[in-house]
């Protein structure tokens, strides 16, 4: 019964956020159709255009598409179709993209979560929503080390959250009002970044702890904005980019792909959607 629900649901389109809310199917990402190359650590890599060097230091979306963006072919999803749905085969992937269009698999638990040492907004609760991967769990505690020598204070309110999590609100959500509009508030499982322990969301006392579209304005997640594609942490859900990435505006969800890549995303104003259409496969 419980799959016949998810794949009901899976074939239902809006929009809505991210986080918690419902997801839509999202095929307009033409994904796999590139080619890709990369450096050492297997990160996108630009190489600057040797017949006009002038226009490497323009960083507008003109002059930097001209630029060949390459990334390791490790880094791409790799996709099997199960009744009709796109599921991920390589979910330890840090640059997985995972969508409305792509999902994670049941079965998925990343292997090396733990606790950043940083602010919660529950303090010292030990609870899974604590926990991310421990490449991005590091560089959260980086980023908010400095944010803090830049008088702003962060406090980390969701990372991790498992499938079966995702499963069980979602069930009850459907108990409580209903298929239809269980759809609208709550995320199908495996379609939730949270699972893959890459994702934070992030608040501050201004905000109540909560996580607000008002957060964008705020001077804390104006620094974000602004600073965490230096730590390797991307806005993951931009305002104006609700029809590439499938969800409303997250001034509070951060996702972590990497530095190289987050910057090239941050001087673009890309999304993950956009870099993986442009980066070529190598
Ligand atoms: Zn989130």
């Amino acid at each position: 019964m419980k799959k016949l629900i998810l794949l009901g649901v899976m074939s239902t389109l809006f929009l809505t956020t991210a986080c918690a809310r419902s997801e839509t199917i999202f095929d307009k990402v033409p994904f796999l159709k590139n080619i890709v190359q990369n450096d050492k650590n297997g990160q996108a890599v630009e190489e600057p255009i040797e017949e006009n060097p002038i226009e490497q230091k323009n960083d507008d979306l003109n002059s930097q598409s001209k630029q060949e963006i390459t990334l390791n072919d490790i880094f791409f999803n790799q996709i099997k179709e199960v009744n009709g749905q796109k599921i991920i085969l390589n979910p330890d992937n840090t640059m997985a993209l995972v969508n409305k269009q792509f999902g994670l698999p049941e079965t998925f638990l990343p292997s090396d979560l733990v606790r950043p040492k940083v602010n919660f907004s529950f303090g010292n609760q030990k609870i899974d929503k604590s926990l991310m991967r421990k490449e991005a769990a590091v560089a959260l505690e980086k980023m908010f080390k400095e944010a803090v020598r830049n008088g702003i204070e962060l406090f980390a309110v969701s990372g991790y959250r498992s499938y079966d999590y995702q499963e069980s609100l979602f069930h009850a959500e459907v108990d409580k009002v209903g298929l239809d509009k269980a759809v609208e508030a709550v995320a199908v499982p495996g379609q939730s970044e949270h699972q893959t322990g890459l994702a934070m969301d992030i608040s501050s006392r201004a905000e109540n702890m909560l996580l607000t579209a008002e957060f964008g304005n705020s001077k804390e997640g104006k620094w974000l904005t602004e600073n965490a594609h230096r730590f390797g942490f991307i806005l993951r859900y931009p305002k104006g980019k609700e029809s590439i990435t499938g969800y409303q505006y997250e001034a509070w969800h951060f996702r972590y792909i990497g530095i190289n890549a987050a910057t090239i995303i941050h001087e673009n104003k890309w999304t993950l959607e956009e870099y993986f259409q442009i980066v070529k496969k190598v």
